[in-house]
């Protein structure tokens, strides 16, 4: 492995790295199906990354035609690899286990252990017979919408399709490793004026964030739509801010926090509510829900931009969706792919049938539009909103961070890449977006 990695440190084109031997195994960040009760009878924040993700060695799987090995350089830590970690809301080898039933080559997936990991930045280092567009030596980054080509349902918007997975969460040989496995479909340019930890935190949250935004599948904002951004300067708040902005809307960012706020502004978020400084309480007890409470941050967003929200961006789920669908303006949309505290929801239906509202479903991101997403930030209009980096072998502590909503926008991981900073191959692009605004979140992390 150390020859390759060499090779790919030094940039060597694409003979010399086919000509060099791949390894048989790869350091993986990985949990153990022996490990999926440990947590029993402890409280969600009580499961503990650390205990149950290990980094281990484990043998590369034999390579389908559609397929490339890829030498990870970085990798990001998302939301799912927590739930993954904590085996909630179920363990996920039951996905690998399905997986495994569907065909010769999906029965490679199901194993005792799940490698996990849905984004990673690398190089090519093995093309199956039948990749077509990608090479050895690629420079690429990695989206995760693992979809099964053969199947008529995943043609039109891939999303619907029967079979969709989400890559090292639903499959096995995820980003979180020296060398990962994916299909050539999920293949996109790594914008070369970042590195490659820079590269590797954004297509997951980025390409979700723009789904539920921008396309015709999610909520299709334009000019002058004001959008409420739940979890602002986190993973998938900190795209979408930049997307509302950049499409002439006007974000309404929600935070945590005096530091999370001026983060946001720094991004150019002019408008930023500190939900700790506000002290909503939208539920009374567990079982009771207060109007009182919506109606004040409603009346908290009318102070800032004059009017109701067009778009509520929604992923905290049962303890802010009464609260969203409130808000929204008669006719809005509230947009939602995720329910961090709470997947039963409730809401007053009487706001959104009378003030015909929609509540939009929207998971992930189709290859066109993951596509389109990293347009974004190869041209420069988004940033990487990358605030922490972590080795590999402290993935653990990395997830922990997340878990807890210790972190800003995005946690990168090392894994083959040596240091940080490698991987810029167009250092004009990165003086024309500015260092100050690549590393916006960066630096407030550290100054915090
Ligand atoms: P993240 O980086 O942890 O950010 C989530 C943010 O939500 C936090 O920064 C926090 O911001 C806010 N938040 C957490 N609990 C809240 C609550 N009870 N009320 C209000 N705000 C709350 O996570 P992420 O990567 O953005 O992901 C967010 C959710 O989306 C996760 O559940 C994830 O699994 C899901 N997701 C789904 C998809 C998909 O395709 N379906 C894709 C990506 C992510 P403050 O504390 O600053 O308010």
């Amino acid at each position: 492995m150390s020859e390759i990695l060499d090779a790919v440190r030094a940039d060597a084109g694409p003979d010399e790295l086919a000509g060099l031997p791949l390894p048989a195994t790869t350091r993986a960040v990985l949990v153990r199906r022996a490990d999926a009760g440990m947590f029993e009878g402890l409280d969600s924040r009580d499961k503990d990354p650390r205990a149950s993700l290990r980094l281990e060695e484990v043998p590369l799987p034999e390579l389908a035609p559609d397929e490339v090995y890829l030498a990870v350089m970085a990798s990001s830590i998302n939301f799912n690899t927590v739930w993954t970690s904590i085996f909630e809301p179920l363990p996920t080898f039951g996905f690998l286990d399905r997986l495994g039933r569907e065909s010769v080559w999906g029965a490679r997936h199901a194993l005792d252990y799940h490698v996990v990991g849905s984004d990673a930045s690398g190089v090519v280092l093995r093309a199956g017979s039948a990749v077509r567009n990608w090479r050895v030596g690629d420079r690429v980054t990695v989206h995760c919408n693992y979809v099964d080509d053969q199947d008529p349902s995943a043609h039109d918007d891939s999303m619907l399709a029967a079979n969709q997975r989400i890559w090292g969460f639903e499959t096995n040989f995820g980003g979180l490793a020296d060398v990962c496995v994916v299909k050539a479909n999920q293949l996109m340019p790594k914008p070369a004026h970042l590195t490659w930890e820079e590269a590797a935190v954004n297509a997951l949250c980025n390409s979700t964030a723009y789904r539920m935004l921008l396309s015709p599948n999610g909520a299709r904002i334009g000019p002058g739509d004001r959008v409420l951004v739940w979890g602002a300067s986190g993973g998938i708040g900190s795209f979408a801010v930049q997307h509302v902005l950049n499409a002439g809307g006007v974000p309404v960012g929600v935070v945590s926090s005096e530091a999370k706020a001026q983060t946001l502004r720094e991004l150019g978020c002019a408008h930023v509510i500190n939900r700790a400084e506000k002290q909503y309480r939208f539920w009374k007890d567990e079982h009771t829900q207060d109007e009182s409470e919506w109606r004040r941050l409603g009346k908290d967003i009318r102070q800032l931009v004059g009017e109701d929200v067009d778009v509520v961006f929604e992923h905290p789920g049962r303890q802010t969706m009464g609260a969203s669908v409130f808000v929204t303006r008669r006719g809005g949309t509230i947009v939602t792919c995720a329910a961090t505290s709470g997947y039963m929801i409730e809401y007053d239906n009487r706001h959104l049938w009378m003030r015909l509202k929609t509540i939009k479903g929207s998971h992930f991101a189709n290859y066109r539009e993951a596509w389109a997403a990293n347009q974004t930030l190869i041209d420069g209009r988004v940033v990487p909103p990358m605030s922490a980096v972590f080795p590999l072998e402290e993935t653990g502590e990395a997830t922990y961070e997340v878990h807890h909503n210790r972190h800003e926008g995005k946690i990168a991981v090392l894994c083959a890449a040596e240091r940080e900073g490698l991987g810029v191959s167009d250092p004009a692009t990165r003086e024309r977006v500015g260092e100050g605004r690549l590393t916006v979140f960066r630096r407030h992390d550290q100054e915090g």
